[in-house]
């Protein structure tokens, strides 16, 4: 093969790690077993018009400078404060929970008594875990973990995990902690933003590069073979690196048994009118069978009046054969799984050419920045590696 370097996946992981590879000076094939690119960052405009986000709404947001810096070179961003509203006992208040939330929700004084206790028990602390808060030994401060944990959290992870809450890693609860403030935005890094024009252009232009060559429609397993620590493309050794960014269990035959997922069922629903709820998200952590609705509009700022799309997000168990819920979305962290996983990057780790980058193949929830971060460091290890070798 005239290729130096085989990358697997066209979504954020395989894209910047070709990138990479490509500026070094390398040859590099990208294969995406999809007929388009961008992993489940992939957007595009729906029968009605709306730019949509096919595979769940995506907001980028980091605080890490250099992310930040690498993704101006692709596109230009708009600023975007990202706010979810959370119905509870039939008002809609900010998610995070913070004070104007408690203050929805709580008698006035009641609130303000909860309100001194946090600043007393929590000085200049912007947040806190949920989590803490029901354990803390104040017990006005528990009974409010309590609360929060009864009114957000408890039913919308059951519904979103398939599994009783406890069962649930604390860190994905900690995602979303308790604001003790009254900031009401969603996430609290410093970039947060949108792309002009959606995240696929985006992607177009990490991949436009002389250096890459993009298949589509290809599926690395009909491509490469891996036996006895050697890996052939098209019935040939192949001598370079291969990144991997698919499911490390489909790699390796899911020799040790599937990884467990958990899956969406995402419906999009078109609405002639300009605008349906009041924010772009508004979570639903009780009454209803789906966790949340976006509006799409209101995310990526698209002008359209007359006309909106809407999605609802039904989690449910991933199936690979299901006609529903076979896209795996999100791992389940737990001991056991992680155990699992061990296993496979054990069979990867015999293979030294093979590296295994971003969420499918290393069994790990990254966030885009956090993605496009490990591909960035991935690749140029793997380039210094080389000149190394190459140098002695
Ligand atoms: P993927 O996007 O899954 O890309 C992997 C690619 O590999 C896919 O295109 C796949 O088709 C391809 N592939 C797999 N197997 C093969 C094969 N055998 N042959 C060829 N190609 C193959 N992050 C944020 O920062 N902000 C958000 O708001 C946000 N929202 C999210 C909402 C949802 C519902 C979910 C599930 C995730 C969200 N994320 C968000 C996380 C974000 O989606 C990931 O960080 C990102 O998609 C990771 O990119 P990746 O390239 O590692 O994986
Ligand atoms: N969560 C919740 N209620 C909410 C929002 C989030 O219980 O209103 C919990 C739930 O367990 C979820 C986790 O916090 O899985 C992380 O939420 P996040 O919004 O980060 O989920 P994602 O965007 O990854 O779907």
């Amino acid at each position: 093969m005239a290729y130096d370097a085989i990358v697997v996946g066209a979504g954020c992981s395989g894209a910047v790690a070709a990138r990479c590879l490509a500026q070094a000076g390398r040859r590099v094939l990208v294969v995406e077993k999809r007929p388009q690119i961008g992993g489940n960052v992939f957007d595009g405009p729906d029968e009605n018009g709306v730019l949509v986000h096919w595979y769940g709404p995506h907001i980028f947001h980091t605080s890490s400078q250099r992310v930040w810096d690498y993704v101006q070179q692709f596109a230009s961003w708009h600023p975007y404060a990202h706010r979810v509203l959370g119905r509870i006992d039939g008002r809609l208040v900010p998610i995070p929970f913070n004070l104007d939330s408690l203050e929805a929700l709580y008698p006035a004084a009641e609130a303000r008594a909860v309100e001194g206790k946090l600043r007393e028990r929590f000085p200049g602390r912007r947040t806190a875990s949920v989590l803490d808060l029901m354990h803390d030994p104040d017990a006005q401060v528990q009974k409010f973990g309590e609360f929060v944990f009864q009114k957000v959290f408890l039913h919308y992870t059951a519904k979103q995990w398939g599994t009783p809450v406890d069962q649930v890693d604390r860190s994905v609860i900690n995602r979303v902690p308790v604001e003790l403030g009254r900031d009401g935005r969603y996430f609290q890094d410093t970039y947060q933003a949108m792309p002009d024009g959606g995240f696929t252009p985006l992607f177009q232009r990490i991949l436009d590069h002389p250096g890459i060559h993009l298949r589509l429609n290809c599926d690395a397993r009909d491509l490469l073979r891996l036996e006895s620590g050697k890996i052939y493309a098209e019935g040939a050794e192949f001598s370079g690196p291969v990144i991997y960014t698919g499911p490390v269990d489909e790699l390796f035959g899911y020799a040790y048994g599937p990884l467990p997922y958990r899956s969406l069922d995402l419906r999009f629903q078109q609405l002639e009118q300009d605008q349906f709820q009041p924010a772009a998200v508004v979570n639903y952590p009780n009454e209803e069978d789906f966790t949340r609705i976006t509006e799409f509009k209101q995310l990526t700022g698209q002008a359209l009046p007359g006309r909106t799309t809407i999605l609802r997000e039904y989690p449910l168990a991933y199936d690979p054969l299901g006609e529903r819920g076979n896209i795996p979305y999100y791992v389940i962290s737990n001991p056991q799984n992680l155990d699992l996983y061990g296993k496979y990057a054990a069979l990867a780790a015999a293979y030294p050419g093979l590296r295994l980058c971003g969420r499918l193949a290393e069994y790990r929830y990254y966030n885009m920045d956090a993605a496009i971060l490990r591909a960035l460091e991935l690749t140029q290890g793997l380039l210094a590696g080389q000149q190394e070798r190459s140098c002695q």
